[in-house]
């Protein structure tokens, strides 16, 4: 039997976790125990606790609760908790998601104790260092032992930083998320009709990525194009804790004025919503693959993306934080065709675990 310490504590890796998890209870019993850290990076109830509920994913063992200051000191704190963890527990594996400080804690406390790291998500880059995540995600694959990268991009990526052993391209888990929730989500989800919204009528954004919010610029360029966007059809804005933060502080309310602003969303509402919308608006990476997975044109507000696949197949736009290529690109949107599949077949947790299980 191995023993595998999952470190997760934001809303990305909550939906990552779960798709590993299910596959380990369904398939790996005999062979895997897995216990859950939350670091408690993300606590609010409608970031957290909706989706251990509505994903089945098994309670946290050990719940940090180590939430907000500054990224040294938030994941000084981690490292110090996760560390203790893993010298009562010595497990066979830490497996870490993606690219949030609870990524980097978990990678680290790991690798001073030896114990193997693998990372889900390796290999993705924005070439945008001054991105918390990107410094996150360098710092993560270097003290990996197992690299599952979720595209041959990413692949290429680690081959360029001279990576290569351990790299295994297994596929996208939020693929595998996504053919697991696409119908789960149509069938329990009522919140089209709350919101009295039109299949193919609306359109869904998110904004959360810190060059956006943190920058009041760029922040108020986008609420003016999602503002004028709202002149034509409903914008819904399922808005970000750390974005509420910001609008409150600079008096920026008078931009969501025009908007649907909601509450952050349960998972199968999010879900729904986005294979409904018209256009999906985002500087999210989940939600940037959901809108290639449910077959809705992307506008990204970043100038740059991990996921450079969606923007070569014309799925996806990149317009930056700009008002005006913003409302362009949405009302001039064309379709490409989405029937390539460069994020892998649907089985990538089990192909994780397949190789987690023979290695050690
Ligand atoms: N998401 C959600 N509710 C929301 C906004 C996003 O369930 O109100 C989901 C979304 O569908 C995607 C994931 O959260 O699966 C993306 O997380 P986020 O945008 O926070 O992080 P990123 O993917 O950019 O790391």
């Amino acid at each position: 039997m191995q023993k595998i310490i999952t470190v997760v504590g934001a809303r990305p890796q909550f939906i990552k976790a779960a798709a590993v998890s299910r596959v380990i209870r369904d398939s790996y019993q005999d062979q895997i125990q897995e216990k859950l850290v939350h670091t408690g990076q993300h606590y609010d109830p409608n970031m957290s606790k909706v989706f251990f509920e509505d994903l089945d994913i098994p309670e946290p063992v050990f719940n940090l609760e180590i939430s907000g200051g500054q990224h040294g000191e938030m994941t000084g704190r981690m490292l110090e908790g996760i560390e203790k963890i893993l010298l009562a527990e010595r497990p066979d594996w830490v497996l870490i998601y993606g690219d949030t400080n609870s990524t980097l804690a978990g990678a680290l406390a790991a690798a001073k104790l030896h114990i193997p790291v693998a990372h889900v998500e390796a290999g993705l880059r924005s070439f945008n260092m001054r991105m918390p995540e990107e410094v996150n995600r360098i710092l993560s694959d270097r003290v990996s032992t197992k690299l599952f990268c979720p595209t041959q991009t990413a692949v290429d990526n680690l081959k360029a930083e001279g990576v290569t052993q351990g790299v295994h391209n297994v596929g996208d888990v939020m693929y595998d998320v996504a053919l697991f929730y696409k119908h789960v989500a149509m069938e329990r989800s009522q919140i089209k009709e709350q919101l009295n919204l039109v299949d193919g009528g609306y359109a869904l954004a998110t904004c959360h990525r810190a060059e956006n919010t943190d920058d009041l610029a760029r922040l108020t360029e986008i609420l003016k194009g999602l503002s004028a966007i709202s002149k034509h059809m409903p914008v819904v804005l399922p808005l970000h804790p750390r974005t509420r933060k910001i609008v409150d502080q600079h008096g920026l309310q008078a931009y969501l004025d025009q908007l649907l602003v909601v509450e952050p969303l349960a998972f199968l509402d999010m879900v729904a919503l986005e294979q409904s919308a018209a256009v999906i608006l985002t500087d999210s990476g989940g939600v940037q693959k959901e809108a290639f997975f449910y077959g809705v044109p992307c506008i990204t507000m970043r100038d740059e993306t991990e996921w450079v696949e969606t923007v070569d197949m014309g799925w996806n736009i990149l317009v930056g934080a700009s008002a005006e290529k913003i409302i362009d690109a949405a009302t001039c949107r064309k379709l490409a065709s989405n029937s390539l599949r460069p994020y892998g077949d649907g089985t990538a947790s089990e192909r994780i675990l397949n190789e987690l299980v023979k290695t050690i």
